[in-house]
């Protein structure tokens, strides 16, 4: 999955998100990726996440929506995301080491951060000075 997070001039937030799914899926599949909440979530009023990974542990979370409601409540986007793959390892630790998830988020402020359940996931921002930084998500495992 790509997911894209944008802050524009006025401090409007968008976002966008593609995937392929995952391999060797079953006919008629649908991940997080189309599912608003799920692989994309954007309110204007607190900031944007999206995701990637097992869609399914993503669903089941309603993961970016989740990130989205914690950064509402005060927690910076690395927080949140750190929070939200939390849940899915509370959820399903017998299966939390095996799989891989990563959220992506923004906030208002233009503050963004990732937090993933495996090493590998990386994010890139581009900024107003039209500088490129590709930074390595932190992760639990
Ligand atoms: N999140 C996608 C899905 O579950 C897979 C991916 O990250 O590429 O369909």
């Amino acid at each position: 999955t790509i997911g894209m997070l944008a802050l524009d001039a006025k401090g409007n937030i968008g976002g966008a998100c593609t995937t392929s799914g995952m391999a060797f899926k079953m006919h008629g599949r649908v991940g997080d990726s189309p599912i608003i909440g799920a692989g994309l979530y954007i309110d204007n009023e607190v900031g944007g996440a999206t995701s990637t990974g097992v869609g399914e542990e993503v669903i089941r979370n309603v993961g970016s929506f989740l990130v989205v409601e914690l950064m509402r409540q005060g927690l910076s986007p690395e927080d949140a995301c750190k929070e939200a793959v939390a849940r899915i390892i509370k959820k399903k630790p017998e299966i939390a080491k095996q799989i891989q998830v990563g959220f992506l988020a923004i906030n208002k402020k233009g503050e963004y951060g990732a937090y993933a359940l495996q090493d590998g996931f990386s994010f890139a921002v581009c900024d107003q000075n039209k500088q490129d930084l590709i930074i390595p998500g932190k992760y639990f495992y």
